[in-house]
């Protein structure tokens, strides 16, 4: 098993940076999740990925960053939001103290998709310079690996079974239903935090979460509605948390080999005349 950086001592560290040259940084957010799920949820989901990753590669994994951009949660007590520049920039700051010791190819692993606006600037940075980067998600994986698990909304059946498997202790099925998105007037639906739906068609733009429904946890179908908007995350079950990550440990696993093999230039710097 490999040691996460923070159990290593300094000669340790040189060591393994010696041996590699692969960064894995987790992103996590604290953030309201419904009346049934701890607002801890995205932090710990990122942080478990991050350990059993941790435990297979011989990656340097950095601890857990635990407060991402949740402005649009703070409707609901106990949302703490760092603003998405203040974000990227300790992303960045994070990312060269491993760049200094020589890494070339950084992962983040992200548990709350209010940071992507923030990872997507910080993988332009590093891109420019020449080092590879990327982020991944579990929700972009689950359901490409089964259709069962696609998203559903925030504190679904999935995410729900997921910390079933982490912190059962802190799960409450018994006050877990499915959401109500919002109606904004009698003809137009919430359907996602930047969609409504009128008539036949969409309309874009940019919700808070308590626009979106009473409870905190909402349905994200976006522009179209293909997977069971009816279920219910009282029907979460630990193993079905236990499947998922295991499938999305071992596909980030296996993006990690692919991910060695991209190499990059620095970007032309542009003339100054
Ligand atoms: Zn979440």
């Amino acid at each position: 098993m490999t040691k996460q950086l923070k159990d290593m001592t300094w000669e340790e560290a040189r060591a393994a940076l010696e041996t590699s040259r692969l960064g894995i940084i987790p992103t996590g957010s604290i953030e309201q999740h419904g009346p049934h799920l701890p607002v801890g949820t995205d932090f710990l989901i990122a942080d478990c990925l991050a350990k059993r990753v941790a435990e297979k590669t011989d990656a340097i994994v950095t601890p857990t960053i635990p407060i991402g951009f949740a402005s649009y949660h703070q409707d609901f007590e106990g949302t703490l939001s760092v603003t998405p520049e203040h974000l990227a920039a300790y992303y960045l700051d994070v990312a060269n103290s491993l760049i200094l010791y020589g890494v070339t190819h950084l992962l983040f692993i992200n548990g709350h998709g209010g940071n992507a606006g923030a990872l997507t600037s910080v993988c332009r940075d590093l891109r420019d310079r020449g080092i590879a980067s990327a982020f991944v998600q579990w929700w972009d994986i689950a359901g490409g690996i089964n259709e069962k698990w696609s998203m559903i909304g925030h504190g679904d059946i999935n995410e729900t079974s997921i910390m079933l498997a982490i912190s059962g202790a802190n799960v409450h099925l018994d006050r877990a239903a499915t959401p109500e998105n919002k109606w904004l007037t009698d003809e137009v639906q919430v359907t996602d935090l930047t969609v409504c739906k009128f008539g036949p068609g969409y309309v874009n733009s940019y919700f808070r979460t308590g626009d979106v429904s009473d409870t905190g946890d909402f349905l994200e179908y976006g522009h179209s509605a293909t997977a069971d908007y009816s279920t219910s995350p009282a029907g979460a079950t630990a193993e079905n948390g236990e499947e998922i990550l295991s499938a999305v440990t071992a596909y980030i696993l296996e993006f990690i080999e692919q991910f060695r093999k991209m190499n990059f230039e620095p970007a032309p710097v542009p003339s100054k005349e």
